[in-house]
């Protein structure tokens, strides 16, 4: 489905209108194409005063072929520090990204360097930047004021994400004190090159925590996916046909599956990307044990799970029947817990496994109309918060993402003017892509992710609905 509105914001006569009568601006967003550099500028990295990861980010920075520049050094370069660092000349130069460590920071007070650092930048980001601050999370701070000021980081970042627009997105990264463990600094690195690209156009104003996991970096991380064995449920069209297109780009294996009903759309994905494809219904009484059989006989294992088939049955709880309270909850929640509890009973999932969810904000913030759809992707929700800790041991991460208005057939539905306000209620000002969630998706599947676990990463352009 199209959004029109934000094409024809683009055009000559749109922008003039726009400007005219104030009317919600959508910018077009930079997504990734591969080989396309991870930044569309120079990064400046700050850091405040003692803190642990100026050093990891630096290195992560190079890596990755991102030119960037320490803001202290910038500082001094351009004169006072309130003026948006100098490149050559009087020419102001402008960054792609601004990343701040602030581990550092231990009191209230401290707060201030944030001020100092970002102020100065606040009109110097291109557009589509990117804003990443790195803090400690809170609850292994180990006093009551440095928790206090680590939490305050959240404020300022989902601030960020509303003020400085243009496609600009914020997001916080709470990094776990486990110094030098090789696992969290490699899923560091695999969170900051998926925050700066392309890929994560429409995330915007989360809170990511990294720390206490196994994780390894991937030989070419433009093919970050090579050698996974992935099964992608409802992948037939919308999200779950994206998703099977990335993954396999991002080198997987794709075992598709949808309903015998789809099966002439599911073997048309399938055959794109030389993937395998399964018909099943996931609420058939033998479907795990069908699907676990297939996976054991094709390929022996089954690296990362992927559950985004669902449905909506949408009308208000007084005139709901039974029926669609039932069929909701079993195919958006029940059946992915059948299917964990075989696949992981039978080993299945291997060390290194992943499993990931499609919950919805609707799950966060309700929805009139969908109690049932709620109830099951809040459910999602708890499956993350219960499983992750448990299959930490066994060296699996457990995440969900949870989409906000995606341009599919589920949210064509929607009428006009409904549809038109989900649109724009966020800080992008436009529905997001089946490819943002499927993305999204792929950087949590990623081997080098391992230790990014019990996250709901909203892929909502930072909506306004339960934030
Ligand atoms: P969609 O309706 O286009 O695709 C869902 C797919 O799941 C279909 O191919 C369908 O056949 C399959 N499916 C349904 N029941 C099944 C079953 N019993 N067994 C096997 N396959 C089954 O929906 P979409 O928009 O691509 O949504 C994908 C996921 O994202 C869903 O979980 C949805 O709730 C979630 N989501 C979507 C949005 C959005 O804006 N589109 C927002 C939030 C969450």
């Amino acid at each position: 489905m199209t959004d029109r509105y934000a094409s024809f914001v683009q055009s000559a006569a749109g922008r003039a209108l726009v400007k005219r009568l104030g009317l919600p601006d959508p910018p077009r967003l930079r997504r990734h194409r591969p080989g396309d550099p991870l930044l569309a500028g120079p990064a400046l990295v700050g850091a405040a005063t003692g803190g642990r990861l100026a050093e990891p980010i630096t290195k992560i920075l190079t890596a990755a072929a991102v030119e960037w520049a320490d803001a202290a050094a910038a500082e001094q370069a351009g004169g006072a520090a309130a003026q948006p660092a100098r490149a050559h000349g009087d020419t102001p130069q402008r960054y792609g990204a601004l990343l701040f460590d602030a581990t550092g920071i231990t009191d209230s007070a401290e707060l201030r360097q944030l001020y100092d650092f970002f102020h100065p930048q606040a009109r110097a980001v291109l557009p589509s930047g990117r804003v990443i601050v790195l803090g400690t999370p809170p609850q292994e701070c180990p006093t009551p004021r440095e928790a206090t000021a680590q939490r305050a980081l959240e404020g300022l970042v989902r601030s960020i994400g509303k003020e400085f627009g243009r496609g600009t997105t914020a997001q916080l990264v709470y990094v776990s004190r486990t110094d030098g463990d090789a696992g969290t600094l490699t899923s560091l690195e695999s969170t900051v090159r998926f925050l700066l690209s392309g890929r994560s156009a429409y995330v915007s104003g989360q809170v990511i925590r990294v720390g206490g996991g196994t994780a390894s970096a991937p030989a070419d991380w433009d093919r970050p996916l090579d050698g996974q064995v992935v099964l992608v449920t409802g992948a037939a069209r919308g999200i779950g046909a994206a998703l099977a297109k990335v993954l396999a780009r991002d080198g997987a294996q794709v075992v598709a599956l949808d309903i015998p009903a789809a099966g002439d759309a599911l073997a048309a994905v399938a055959n794109d990307i030389g993937g395998t494809a399964v018909q099943l219904d996931l609420t058939a009484p033998d479907a795990p044990t069908r699907l676990a059989e297939h996976l054991a006989s094709r390929h022996g294992r089954v690296d990362v799970v992927v559950h985004n088939a669902g449905i909506t049955r949408d009308k208000t709880l007084g005139r709901m029947d039974a029926d669609r309270w039932d069929q909701v909850i079993d195919v958006n929640l029940s059946s992915q817990e059948r299917i964990n509890d075989v696949l992981l009973e039978r080993e299945l999932i291997p060390a290194g496994g992943r499993i990931i969810s499609v919950s919805s904000i609707a799950g966060i913030a309700g929805n009139r109309g969908q109690t049932n759809y709620a109830t099951s992707k809040a459910g999602v929700i708890g499956l993350v918060d219960s499983l992750a800790p448990t299959l930490r041991e066994r060296g699996i991460s457990v995440n969900a993402v949870a989409p906000g208005f995606i341009e599919t057939r589920l949210t064509a539905r929607i009428p006009l003017v409904v549809r038109e306000a989900g649109r724009r209620m966020n800080s992008l000002a436009q529905g997001g892509l089946p490819v943002d969630v499927a993305e999204t998706i792929g950087w949590l599947a990623w081997p080098a992710s391992g230790a990014v676990s019990g996250n709901v990463v909203r892929v909502c352009g930072q909506s306004l609905l339960g934030a």
